[in-house]
């Protein structure tokens, strides 16, 4: 099949890949042109585990240009990928989405489907059905199917996908997007079929019911810090009844990255559209804020004042395996760091430029694990990225001004880590006040 995709992003490079892995003849576009000219170059814009690869497999069938008006004169279907940055009123930017259908219409030289893989408002492909109504002299059916990859894991999650969720309103769009998807799916039933706004829906659910799962663990290990309680046996415990899924129940400091805080916004911004409140996700976000600060608190209870203090972070990006920092926990703690005046010295294995131009404060980048600790009063721990996980603990204890570690990852044994002589705080396992 011919393929377009707009927007070369996370999702939309991702997405262009696979399907040209999977044996359709791809055309992605940017508006970026150097983006585009990185891949022209076999040069892959953002970092994730295994794209260049595949990219590199898969050339013969992918295509790669500026020019949107060929792509969609060339192309039937027409997949949409660009970004849904949360507004200054927190509803989604929709500008590059209604860019895109705008161009859609303009170019159409016959039918089109516009598949609509961007996460956007509940409502959104109706109003560009509208649009597209009024705007193309042929018809635009918009298709929609939202996104459920995780950056780090992108190509794994979008090459065996959990499901497909499609929403639209014809058997041929539903055929075509299981011609589209067929090579992916081992059965028939992992496509989901249902109406646009259901679709568009699915995926603020999945992903406010994710962050309701993270900020629900977060408060809980707050507690248990307090009450003298395990997290971890917590977890066990409660977890070990099926009609919970243990997954994603890891006390940390807070969601980021460029989905869970703007849809999670988008929700309660759409709920206050139709007077229902959305008290729930509300209270899942001001649980989130409060996380993403709690080792700054933490830092000021054990130093008093952070004045002149050094602090070594280990970890930028949101999570580990991804140089993305949008909406990164390390970025709130740093900008508070900084303004209580402390000297904040940082290490990322790949988010450091992206942090620094993403940070509100000036911090110092440091280029490996070991260096950053010279002369730090604390190693805070704020990505789990693996390389973190065993270090060469008499080497960091050298390093380090004091022995102290505030660990927002839980990544280390405390029992060891007491017998190593290390002052060690984390996330809900006794060690705080007990
Ligand atoms: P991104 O910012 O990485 O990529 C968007 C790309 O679109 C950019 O390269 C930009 O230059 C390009 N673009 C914007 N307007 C354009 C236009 N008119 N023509 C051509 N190109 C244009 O964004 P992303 O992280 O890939 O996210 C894209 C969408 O997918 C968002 O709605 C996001 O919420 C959703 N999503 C993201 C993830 C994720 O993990 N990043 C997962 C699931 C869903």
């Amino acid at each position: 099949m011919k393929i377009a995709v707009v927007g070369t992003g996370y999702v939309g490079l991702v997405a262009g890949v696979c399907f040209a892995d999977a044996g359709h003849e791809v055309t992605c576009i940017d508006n970026n042109e150097e983006k585009i000219n990185m891949l022209l170059n076999n040069e892959v814009p953002i970092y994730e585990p295994g794209l260049r690869d595949v990219l590199l497999r898969s050339k013969s069938r992918l295509k790669f240009s500026t020019d949107i008006k060929e792509a969609i004169e060339n192309n039937d279907i027409i997949f949409s990928a660009v970004g849904t940055p949360e507004g200054a009123d927190g509803k989604p930017v929709m500008d590059f989405t209604e860019n895109v259908a705008k161009s859609v219409c303009q170019y159409a030289n016959r039918k089109k489907y516009l598949v609509l893989k961007s996460t956007v408002p509940i409502g959104t492909a109706k109003n560009l059905k509208t649009l597209c109504e009024k705007e193309s002299k042929h018809e635009v059916e918009i298709v929609s199917n939202p996104e459920f990859l995780r950056e780090g894991v992108a190509l794994t999650d979008f090459l065996k996908p959990d499901r497909v969720v499609v929403g639209c309103s014809t058997e041929k769009a539903q055929a075509l997007m299981y011609e589209v998807y067929e090579a992916f799916l081992n059965s028939k039933d992992q496509m989901l079929f249902m109406d646009n706004a259901s679709a568009e829906m699915c995926k603020y659910a999945a992903n406010s019911f994710l962050a309701t799962k993270i900020s629900f663990i977060n408060e809980l290990a707050l507690l248990a810090d307090e009450v003298g309680a395990d997290i971890n046996q917590v977890r066990r415990g409660f977890t070990s009844d099926n009609r919970i899924n243990p997954s994603f129940f890891q006390p940390g400091l807070g969601y980021g990255g460029s989905c869970f805080p703007k849809d999670v916004k988008a929700l309660v911004k759409k709920g206050e559209e139709h007077d229902i409140p959305m008290r729930v996700v509300r209270a899942v976000e001001e649980a989130n804020d409060y996380q993403k600060i709690i080792l700054h608190k933490r830092l000021l209870n054990h130093f008093g004042d952070l004045k002149n203090k050094t602090i070594a972070v280990w970890g930028l990006a949101f999570k580990p395996s991804t140089d993305d920092v949008r909406e990164a926990p390390s970025l709130k703690l740093i900008e508070k760091l900084v303004q209580a005046g402390a000297i904040v010295n940082a290490y990322d294995p790949v988010a450091g430029p992206n942090a620094q131009k993403a940070c509100a404060k000036d911090f110092n980048l440091v280029d490996d694990a070991y260096s950053v600790l010279k002369n730090a009063d604390a190693l805070v721990i704020v990505t789990e990225w693996n390389e973190f996980k065993k270090p060469d603990f008499d080497k960091l204890k050298q390093n380090l001004k004091s022995p102290i570690i505030f660990d927002g990852r839980n990544i280390f044994d405390q029992n060891k880590m007491k017998d190593l002589g290390f002052e060690y705080y984390n996330m809900g396992r006794l060690a705080l006040n007990h």
